[in-house]
């Protein structure tokens, strides 16, 4: 029996068991091939814009991690063209990311996790259900290779699966933890993410990303960054709506504005997104089970950036769990709560960056924005 069974070895899961697994028995079991020598392949890939965030790049500061160079995207990008269809503008402004190849990373994050002596790691291994029993939790997973179903048990379970999160799922099911969502609180708000990686040509310069606002494609936004020879083109659409369409009216703004987009696109990969209501979304666990990372709803609600909240949950959940285990929910409730008020914090921001009649005077204004030499695009002002 393990001591941990963790569920998604992305960063919040992987985080953890790298936490832990110098005094416990712990399995890190992840859907993906995480050893496929393509990254692109749809079993190894993670749907993300791959840009590390001053916060990402702090939480990996906190946790004695540097990133080697092969993890690294060309080119680094100091700025982000905000792209505004709403009002017919633009603006640059500055913003320190760090670009990265995304399934790199994670399995550079497993690599220093698998270094510790407790932890083993399961790849191709879907988990399907679990059962909490008085002093276990059951879990049932499908090995992809053999197609063979079989069951685990371990001590505790940690769900750090991801937006669609299954560990989640089933404990709001059976724990009737509510769903329903009203303005503020509740359920969060789900989104389908698209996104196309097309040719970028070596003459077409990009030194910087782009979030892009129309809102006739998206409440949220679009983005578009350079990853080496690539363009990446993403959006996160509210669920329900015709996610094609949006996608293929976005494309052709953007083909208008000069963009490389209109030769078939090399690879496309798709996502759901958990978008956070200021108060309310984050789940911990129940008993025997916890969250992390987005499975537990963290998730920035205005840039959909979740790297620095999935790794500092990992790391949380890593103390709390070193402690008795009568006060472990209660200590790690307590260490999400400053990731709950950053969450509010970040929802306070976003009507100004997504309604379009508060984000244009502050174009207008110029406020924080960067003067740049260059053009402006198809006629933006
Ligand atoms: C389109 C898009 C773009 C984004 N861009 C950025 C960005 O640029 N910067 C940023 O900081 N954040 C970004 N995010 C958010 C970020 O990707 C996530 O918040 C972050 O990856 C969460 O980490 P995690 O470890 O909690 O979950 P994940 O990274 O999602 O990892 C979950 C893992 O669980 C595995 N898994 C899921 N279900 C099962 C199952 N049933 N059985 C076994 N394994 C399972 C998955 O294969 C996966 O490896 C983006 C999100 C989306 C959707």
């Amino acid at each position: 029996m393990y001591d941990l069974i963790i569920v998604g070895a992305g960063p919040a899961g992987s985080t953890l068991a790298r936490r832990i697994g110098n005094h416990h028995k712990v399995l890190l079991l992840d859907k993906r091939d995480l050893h496929s020598p393509v990254h692109f392949a749809g079993a190894a890939e993670k749907c993300c814009g791959g840009l590390l965030n001053p916060e990402a790049q702090d939480a990996l500061t906190e946790q004695g991690i540097a990133l080697p160079k092969r993890i690294l995207e060309d080119p680094q990008l100091f700025a982000v063209r905000a792209i505004d269809f709403d009002n017919h503008m633009e603006r640059v402004y500055p913003k320190r990311y760090v670009n990265i190849d995304r399934v790199a990373f994670d399995r550079y994050l497993i690599e220093l996790a698998e270094q510790e002596p407790g932890v083993s790691v399961m790849e191709q291994t879907l988990v399907q259900d679990f059962e909490q029993l008085e002093d276990r939790v059951r879990v049932r997973i499908l090995h992809k290779p053999s197609g063979e179903v079989r069951y685990l048990e371990g001590k505790i379970l940690v769900g750090a699966d991801g937006a669609a999160s299954i560990v989640r799922k089933r404990l709001q099911e059976r724990y009737l933890i509510p769903v329903s969502g009203s303005l503020l609180s509740g359920a969060p708000r789900e989104y389908t993410c698209l996104q196309e990686h097309y040719a970028l040509p070596e003459s077409f310069s990009m030194p910087y990303h782009a979030a892009i606002f129309d809102q006739y494609v998206t409440d949220f936004y679009s983005w578009m960054i350079p990853k080496g020879d690539r363009l990446l083109l993403g959006t996160a659409i509210p669920a329900g709506e015709n996610v094609r369409l949006r996608f293929s009216k976005l494309r052709a703004e953007l083909i208008g504005l000069g963009y490389p987009l209109t030769e078939a696109p090399i690879y496309r990969s798709g996502a759901k997104l958990l978008r956070p209501r200021p108060m309310g979304s984050v789940v911990s666990g129940k008993d025997r089970v916890f969250l992390c990372g987005e499975a537990a709803g963290l998730i920035s609600p205005s840039s959909a950036e979740g790297i620095s909240f999935a790794i500092r949950s990992g790391a949380y959940l890593a103390e709390a769990l070193a402690k008795p285990e009568k006060g472990r929910h209660k200590a790690y409730d307590k260490a999400l709560c400053k990731m709950k008020i950053d969450l509010c914090i970040k929802s306070m921001k976003s009507p100004v960056m997504y309604r379009p009649e508060l984000r244009g005077p502050v174009f207008v204004s110029r406020l924080l924005s960067i003067k740049t030499k260059d053009v402006h695009y198809g006629g933006l002002s």
